[in-house]
């Protein structure tokens, strides 16, 4: 008997191992307190995976092949990987153990020792999800300082002739159309509501309470939107298609108090579960804009494609090229606690209040809420990139180590001092202003720095340049800040200072 194991977000139903049915074959998936309790996971994240792990062993079934399924609560269920794969091949009789590559460090490395202490064959396959390998990215910038994400995103371009009009040339003469993908929305266009399916998930959140497993966040249990099987989560790629796509780009960065999602895709959990596969996701979205070139403009699919072949392969790259050092990483040596606030959303600041209470109560917050409102505020406040990294990798639908820990320590804390982001993503309250409606609702006033009731964020910002001068000085990307930093008044600088230490000692006052 062969034992194959498969792990929760290793649902490719297109993997080579379903295309021959063999009653030889044992594959086994568990809901284990291993997994809830390594952080404390959002509600919705673990129900995410639950459901789609569930709906996965189903399919297996229905297509003829032998699982073997442990809820949470499964009799033999020892909550533990090692231990469940022992006994599974002790009572099975198993002679050979297969497994797929895993893209977390921490269980690839459990499963490499656990390999190591068998002593019948192992066998490891690769995923067949990613469009690069564990080490496609450290070939590709060899001998370089600088790892810069647009020229390896050119690469991919090349390498899977995605939008080129000639083997060398980019669709549309330029590569990257960043620059229009920078939209305030204010009312319009109408923002279609997102694609919904009204799951019951009660026995999972039920089994979940009574089991005591600790989450963060909260859910509607009769009211479940995440796709959780292939089908669903190609439903909201068509409708992603179909209706959001054509204003994609425009306001990938906006910020409304009352949209969640505006035109992003909620895609991230059928993709990192890998119930989608990336290069699918993207042909699909191509062959969608070809049919429809009249309405969309390429701006909207460069942006996008840009986020899957270049973004999520990159940091993917990053992580297993400094894995295990990058999760202790803290170059600017930031030692404050996470507020309170970051659980609990309850802050006068509108921006933080409004992207912490979604992120708690659906799991989900775009790129910007993550990087420009929540994150930009623990770096400002000097937060610890542990809790940092332990708020993200708990409260995301999608937050799996290899793409939250690359993204929150390295792009949004600078915490890997430069190898994601070239330069802190920090900012006053003006770029806030400018591309949300947080500001006009606020208790505190944007274009006010020191008064009670200025934006925070203005003299923390101050705040943070000066304190880590030494960090930037040589910096020429930060060179006009620190030019004006240098400039500023002394008292005017001293009295931001002093708002901003008050802040930073007293959170949860703000
Ligand atoms: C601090 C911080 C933490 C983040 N943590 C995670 C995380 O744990 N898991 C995660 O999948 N993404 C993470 N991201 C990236 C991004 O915010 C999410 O992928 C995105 O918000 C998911 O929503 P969506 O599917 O609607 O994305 P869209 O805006 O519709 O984008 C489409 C897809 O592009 C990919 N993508 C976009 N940006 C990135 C990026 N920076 N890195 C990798 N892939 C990207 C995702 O697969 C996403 O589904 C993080 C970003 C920041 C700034
Ligand atoms: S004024 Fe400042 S704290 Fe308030 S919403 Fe705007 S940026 Fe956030």
């Amino acid at each position: 008997m062969i034992l194959r194991l498969i792990l929760g977000d290793q649902l490719n139903h297109r993997h080579s191992w379903y295309k021959e049915k063999d009653q030889n074959v044992l594959y086994f998936l568990a809901e284990m307190r291993q997994e809830t309790d390594y952080v404390r996971h959002h509600i919705q994240k673990i129900v995410a995976f639950f459901l789609s792990m569930r709906n996965f062993a189903a399919w297996l079934c229905d297509q003829g092949h032998r699982v073997t399924y442990y809820s949470l609560d499964h009799k033999d269920n020892k909550q533990d990987l090692t231990l469940n794969l022992l006994q599974l091949i002790r009572d099975n009789k198993v002679t050979k153990f297969e497994y797929q590559l895993p893209d977390e460090y921490r269980l690839d490395n459990q499963i490499k020792e656990f390999c190591a202490s068998l002593n019948i064959e192992t066998k490891v396959y690769d995923t067949a999800h990613f469009l690069t390998t564990r080490t496609d990215l450290s070939t590709f910038f060899e001998g370089k300082k600088q790892y810069t994400m647009e020229y390896f995103y050119r690469y991919m371009r090349k390498r899977y002739n995605v939008l080129m009009s000639t083997p060398t040339d980019p669709e549309g003469g330029i590569w990257n159309f960043d620059k229009n993908n920078r939209k305030k929305w204010t009312g319009t266009p109408i923002i279609p509501l997102e694609k919904r399916f009204l799951k019951d998930v009660s026995d999972i959140v039920h089994l979940l309470e009574e089991s005591g497993v600790n989450t963060i966040g909260t859910i509607v249990a009769e009211d479940f939107n995440w796709p959780t099987s292939r089908e669903e989560s190609l439903k909201v790629l068509t409708y992603f298609c179909e209706k959001l796509l054509v204003h994609f780009g425009d306001y990938q960065d906006a910020m409304h108090t009352k949209e969640k999602y505006l035109f992003h895709s909620r895609l991230s959990f059928a993709l990192n579960s890998k119930l989608l596969h990336p290069l699918e996701v993207i042909k699909a979205v191509i062959v969608h804009w070809r049919g429809h070139q009249d309405e969309i403009h390429i701006a909207q699919v460069e942006g996008f494609v840009r986020q899957i072949l270049g973004w999520r392969e990159y940091m993917r790259g990053i992580y297993w090229m400094h894995m295990p050092g990058y999760g202790v990483k803290n170059y600017l040596n930031n030692q404050n606690p996470l507020p309170d606030f970051y659980w609990t959303a309850k802050t006068k600041m509108n921006c933080l209040h409004h992207a912490i209470k979604q992120s708690l109560d659906d799991a989900y917050a775009h790129h910007i809420q993550r990087l420009m409102v929540i994150g930009n505020y623990a770096l400002l406040t000097q937060t610890a990139p542990d809790e940092v990294d332990q708020w993200y990798l708990g409260v995301y639908i999608d937050a799996i180590e290899w793409v939250e820990i690359t993204n929150t320590r390295g792009m949004s804390q600078f915490a890997d001092g430069g190898i994601v982001a070239t330069k802190p993503y920090v900012s006053s309250g003006s770029y806030i202003n400018k591309m949300s409606t947080y500001c006009k609702d606020c208790h505190y006033k944007v274009a006010k720095k020191i008064e009670e009731d200025a934006c925070p964020f203005n003299a923390l910002y101050w705040n943070f340049l000066d304190e880590k001068r030494a960090y930037f000085e040589h910096n020429q990307r930060m060179r006009m800040m620190m030019n004006l930093l240098d400039k500023m008044d002394k008292e005017k600088l001293q009295a931001l200072k002093d708002r901003a230490i008050t802040i930073i000692e007293n959170p949860n006052d703000y």
